[in-house]
């Protein structure tokens, strides 16, 4: 195999650090790019005496100048209280980040991924949601920042591509957890985990029986470097996520089950926009990635991030955003 230079923007996040990880162990010559908005240096810490791994604090909003084989454009607030804490600077990150890495792959002649998402699919009503789903987004919402940024990449990218040539790929990726999510961000599996060890109420939004189907990260990441390896006429966009569905509740009755917490559960409002189902159909994927699905079971996956909770130190993570 063939040393690449590989850009990772997002690299220091929860899912990119992973994808950082994975690729330095391939041997290729890695960039992480981040601003650290949402993340901290500690994702990628015991990757940085590696002498073929890199890191740059970097804005995608603003330009930068790289010459690269590939580059994964992970950069952008994921969960939403992060992403509607600045909405505008979401829309911004998504929108002139696609522009800026879109312009820099032309220039390069590198092949680019997308890390777009199931948000692109709104409140689905077509269920589970193919990738021939156009969704049903809210565009005024509260959602509207992350749903609308992430289509509106979704369509620079295939511009670049049909106008420019570009070589791209465009996944959607669904609700994915694991080790190294930032115990403050807000999203249900970090929350639920995060209350259950510190013996706090477990808080769930609405009655809980809206339905997610939960990624483990290692299956997505797998997926991911599949995507972005596989023939240049499979450009996507393609589904990557676990379609095991669960409603939240029983997501709720898993995590206490697993990790204990004495406090029991208390219902708060539901947030605008929730959706109220989510499941990926992933034959695209199969199809296409070499069988790609997920291995790693709700179960296994929770024990394995439960363990990474237990690990860490809370008070070495700072909030950058209220989580309720
Ligand atoms: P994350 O918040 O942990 O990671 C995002 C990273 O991007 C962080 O390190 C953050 O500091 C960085 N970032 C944000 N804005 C930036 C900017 N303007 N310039 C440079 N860096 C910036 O979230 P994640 O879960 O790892 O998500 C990674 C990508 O995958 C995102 O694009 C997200 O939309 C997409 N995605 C994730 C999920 C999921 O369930 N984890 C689902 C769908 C899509
Ligand atoms: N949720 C919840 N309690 C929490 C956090 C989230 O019940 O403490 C719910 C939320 O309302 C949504 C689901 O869990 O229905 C998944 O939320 P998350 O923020 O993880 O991701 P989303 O899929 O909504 O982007």
């Amino acid at each position: 195999m063939s040393i690449k230079r590989i850009l990772v923007t997002g690299g220091a996040g929860f899912v990119g650090s992973h994808l950082c990880e994975r690729l330095v162990a391939q041997g290729h010559d890695v960039i992480c790019l981040d601003n650290f908005f949402t993340s901290q240096k500690f994702n990628v810490e015991h990757l940085l005496d590696h002498r073929n791994f890199e890191l740059i604090r970097h804005d995608v909003t603003h330009p930068f100048w790289l010459e690269v084989d590939e580059i994964y454009n992970l950069a952008c607030p994921a969960a939403p209280g992060h992403y509607q804490y600045n909405p505008i600077k979401t829309m911004k990150t998504s929108v002139m980040g696609a522009i800026n890495v879109l312009g820099m792959a032309k220039r390069c002649n590198a092949k680019v991924l997308q890390a777009s998402t199931s948000e692109v699919y709104g409140d689905p009503d077509v269920h589970p949601q193919p990738e021939s789903y156009r969704g049903n987004v809210n565009p005024i919402g509260t959602r509207a920042c992350y749903d609308e940024g992430k289509r509106a990449a979704e369509t620079l990218f295939f511009d670049y591509h049909r106008s420019n040539g570009v070589n791209i790929r465009v996944i959607r990726i669904f609700n994915t957890y694991g080790p190294r999510m930032h115990p403050f961000d807000g999203r249900v599996v970090s929350n639920f985990i995060r209350q259950a060890i510190q013996g706090e109420e477990i808080t769930i939004f609405g009655d809980g029986s809206q339905t997610r189907s939960f990624c483990y990260v290692d299956d997505l990441v797998e997926g991911i470097i599949r995507m972005m390896n596989g023939p240049d006429s499979f450009v996507g966009p393609v589904n990557l996520g676990n379609p095991n569905e669960f409603t939240i509740k029983q997501l709720a009755e898993h995590v206490v089950e697993l990790a204990g917490g004495g406090a029991g559960f208390v219902h708060k409002p539901l947030p605008s926009d929730d959706p109220t189902q989510r499941q990926p159909d992933i034959s695209l994927a199969k199809a296409n990635l070499d069988n790609w699905e997920p291995s790693i079971q709700l179960k296994e996956g929770l024990k394995k991030t439960i363990e990474y909770f237990r690990s860490i130190n809370m008070d070495d993570f700072r909030a950058p955003t209220p989580n309720y």
